[in-house]
């Protein structure tokens, strides 16, 4: 995969126009995060410093082609302006006189923000013609949001046809930890899957049996696993209709030559409760009402040895019902052990996945990690081994 980045660009005195992810979480019209935002000023900065005029594009929430005045981005420029430590002007329109005029006005290394892209139909849509309306207020653009390549719109897609397009400083970094998971990794490579239904990440595990070396199953969905094999499950939750796909699943990794790690021992307690009783078990050794919450400590130690003798790691999904401790030991020692290796340089450990970034947060790991991804859906396509149209369109 090849792409061009800021580096192939020539700047000065050029418009920008930068998609990025501004979707940030708000109460009451108020920025409660703002994680989002600084993802965007790497590429901000490296524009203005190069003379270039900033021109940000981006959506927030679901207006669905209206105008929904509650779903404005202007709350977002205060918080960016301070990020930035300087002015950001808003244009009431991403496309028209207001956008015209307020990009017209921009000197080099001003910014920027245009009013929510989702206002107009003709984003998701990926219309042609507004495509060309938004083109016309920029002589380059720049994707920024890898969280919303997996969608085929205007801003996302469209635009890199109309206008030479260039990956953003964060969509790099993170194609590039992408690949290096994944794409052309360091073997050996270990995957850990987890999370609580196999049935929403099938595709994600065949895909991952076909590019590594091992692939342990944990959370919920081992359950599935564990039931397929014959072992009783009692109360867990357990995808029952899901036993013969999880046979062909172990099958396919066969074949593959995937070794998959299930568990072979069991965190159980009758009730998902906070400091609730839990017990070490064997597997099937469960009692009529109870469920399994987590991985027990002889599956963690295989884990633990099996990143040791790992060079990649590529991690989605928690072990174990991490929310409610003490259900959260397996998911959080494993997250720990990942992380000293990467801190040490000894593995290329990268995540994602919404629940696993809390997890990996819960755990306090989360910035040892090579790379951690909150691109969510994104993310899942990707892993899934699914072409993202936006990231298929910066492709030179
Ligand atoms: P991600 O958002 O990282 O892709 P998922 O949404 O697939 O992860 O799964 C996360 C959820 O899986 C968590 O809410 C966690 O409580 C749940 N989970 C993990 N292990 C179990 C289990 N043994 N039983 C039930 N739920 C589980
Ligand atoms: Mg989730």
């Amino acid at each position: 995969m090849t792409f061009k980045t800021l580096d192939d660009a020539s700047l000065a005195g050029q418009r920008a126009l930068v998609r990025v992810d501004f979707n940030v979480p708000m109460a009451d019209g108020q920025v409660t995060d703002d994680t989002r935002l600084r993802a965007a000023l790497p590429t901000i900065d490296k524009i203005r410093k190069a003379g270039g005029k900033v021109v940000l594009l981006a959506h927030f929430d679901r207006p669905k082609g209206k105008r929904v005045p509650s779903m404005s981005l202007k709350p977002v420029v205060g918080p960016l302006e301070k990020l930035l430590g300087a002015p950001v002007v808003f244009a009431d329109d991403c496309i028209g006189e207001d956008a015209a005029k307020v990009v017209a006005g921009l000197k080099d290394g001003d910014v920027a923000l245009l009013e929510n892209l989702r206002f107009h139909a003709g984003e998701e849509a990926n219309d042609a013609d507004f495509a060309k309306a938004l083109a016309a207020n920029g002589d380059l653009y720049v994707n920024d949001a890898f969280s919303a390549a997996h969608r085929a719109h205007a801003s996302t897609e469209g635009l890199a046809h109309v206008l030479p397009a260039y990956a953003g400083e964060s969509m790099r970094r993170e194609l590039d930890a992408l690949d290096a998971a994944l794409g052309n990794p360091q073997r050996p490579v270990l995957g850990v899957v987890g999370g609580s239904k196999v049935s929403t990440k099938l595709e994600l595990i065949r895909n991952l049996i076909l590019k590594l070396d091992r692939l342990a199953i944990g959370g919920g969905m081992a359950n599935t696993f564990l039931f397929a094999q014959g072992y009783d499950v009692a109360a867990s939750y357990c995808e029952k209709d899901l036993a013969d796909t999880a046979k062909s699943i172990l099958d396919f990794a066969a074949q593959n030559d995937c070794e998959l790690l299930l568990p072979i021992d069991i965190v159980v307690a009758e009730k998902i409760e906070p400091g609730g009783a839990a017990r070490v078990r064997d597997l099937g050794q469960l009692d009529e009402h109870e469920r399994i919450l987590d991985a027990g400590p002889k599956t963690v130690a295989r884990l633990t040895s099996a990143m040791d003798a790992s060079k990649t790691l590529i991690w989605n999904g928690p072990l174990g019902v991490f929310e409610t401790p003490p259900f959260d030991a397996g998911t959080t020692a494993a997250a720990k052990h990942a992380a000293a290796l990467a801190k040490a340089g000894k593995l290329v450990a990268v995540a994602g996945g919404g629940d696993t970034v809390a997890a990996l947060h819960h755990a306090g790991v989360a910035d040892d990690f090579t790379f951690v991804s909150t691109a969510g859906g994104a993310f899942l396509e990707w892993m899934e081994g699914k072409t993202l149209p936006g990231v298929a369109a910066l492709e030179r």
